[in-house]
């Protein structure tokens, strides 16, 4: 994984603009800034790339949820994290032992960052053990798994949230405003792009089409649709997608670039798009009388914005912080994420709908 760390860094790096503190706009006046009485014990399953490169360290900036546990394979991980962070034995576990964190009081929310294909055993499993969960992007291979993780979750009376660290961020909600309130008219086409060059090691589980359900379009395709969807805050009825290879040996089984247009009920003209093989990450939209967009727009090393060519100006945050501590609340006072995991399905669903077009070649309708 290293070169493709490499690659994904620097792309993250070259969309950064820096970290700074928790945003204070009214946009973000949320339930993150409401701090519950007791800090939520938080586990963190697979130890992988986003979990110490930027859950863990998110989680040293919390105000209303900790790094309590973690959930592991490899006991050299288990050491290294239980000395970093100061996570006692007892909340220390493996996936052979995992059901037993049900009998935890330190844990209170289980944060599933595997592998797609693990999310829904993982997730199902966390909620039997009675924790509310965040389970990551994309939220399973399909959207038929994303179904049965809700129900499971909803049978369990546990809240489920999906890593939509974007709902959090200053310049993303002053985005939705725009488009969603018409502050600009009526949107009238948007124009966006997701991806990065892959370049790691060929057998990594994302090349696998059975544990990463896709390629490009799974892994980064999932910010340009939740992008159109949340710009308009409608759903999308029907897609036509087409995609390019130009490395059909490296990408094997999964997709490396795909094209899509989306329809929309109230007639967009929708470009959308994603890659690994391209370094994009952007979300540009024409309205009535305006236009708006972001870019860098879906990464995590800062998020930057125009209104009709003018700098947007908000503070950079650490999303993940911001996200994770709106969980945390929501879990405190037993109410609904803005990103619970019927968002997840949603997204999926255009995911299966897209798959359906590239292999159909035509039009094809999502739900
Ligand atoms: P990764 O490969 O770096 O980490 C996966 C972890 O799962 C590893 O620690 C690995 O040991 C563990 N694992 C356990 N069983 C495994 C198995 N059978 N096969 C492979 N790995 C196994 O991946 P990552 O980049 O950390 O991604 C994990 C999840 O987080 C994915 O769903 C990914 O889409 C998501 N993610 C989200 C963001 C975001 O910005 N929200 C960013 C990066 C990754």
């Amino acid at each position: 994984m290293a070169t493709q760390n490499t690659s994904r860094r620097k792309f993250i790096r070259n969309a950064s603009l820096g970290f700074g503190t928790l945003a204070l706009s009214p946009a973000l006046v949320n339930l993150a800034l409401a701090k519950p009485a007791k800090k939520l014990g938080i586990a963190l399953v697979g130890l992988g790339y986003y979990s110490s490169g930027q859950l863990a360290p998110a989680l040293q900036k919390t105000n209303n949820c900790y790094l309590a546990g973690i959930v592991t394979g490899t006991p050299a991980k288990a050491v290294d994290w239980a000395k970093k962070y100061n996570i006692p034995e007892k909340n220390i576990y493996n996936y052979q032992n995992f059901d037993e964190i049900a009998k935890n009081p330190d844990i209170d929310i289980v944060y599933v960052v595997l592998p797609v294909f693990m999310h829904k055993e993982y997730t199902i499993r966390a909620a039997k053990a009675g924790k509310h969960v965040i389970c990551e992007k994309p939220m399973a291979l399909n959207a038929r798994d994303c179904e049965e993780i809700i129900a499971a979750c909803k049978k369990a009376n546990r809240l489920l949230s999906i890593g939509y660290r974007l709902h959090f961020e200053p310049h993303t909600v002053e985005l939705m405003r725009l488009g969603q309130k018409q502050v600009f008219g009526k949107v009238t086409s948007i124009d966006t792009g997701n991806g990065f060059t892959y370049n790691g090691d060929p057998n990594a589980w994302r090349l696998k089409k059975a544990m990463a359900g896709g390629g490009g379009l799974m892994d980064m395709g999932i910010y340009s649709i939740q992008g159109s969807r949340y710009t308009l805050g409608q759903e999308p009825i029907a897609v036509k997608a087409t995609q390019e290879k130009t490395r059909p040996d490296f990408f094997k089984e999964v997709d490396e670039t795909v094209y899509w247009e989306l329809k929309f009920p109230g007639g967009q003209k929708v470009n959308g798009k994603s890659s690994y093989n391209h370094d994009w990450g952007y979300l540009k939209v024409q309205a009535e009388k305006g236009s708006f967009q972001l870019e860098p727009a879906y990464g995590y090393g800062g998020i930057d914005g125009l209104v009709n060519g003018k700098p947007m100006n908000y503070p950079q945050i650490v999303q993940q912080a911001a996200q994770m501590d709106d969980f945390a609340t929501c879990v405190t006072r037993n109410v609904q994420s803005r990103v619970p995991g019927e968002e997840g399905l949603k997204d999926m669903r255009v995911v299966d709908a897209i798959y359906r077009s590239l292999d159909s070649g035509k039009w094809e309708t999502i739900g």
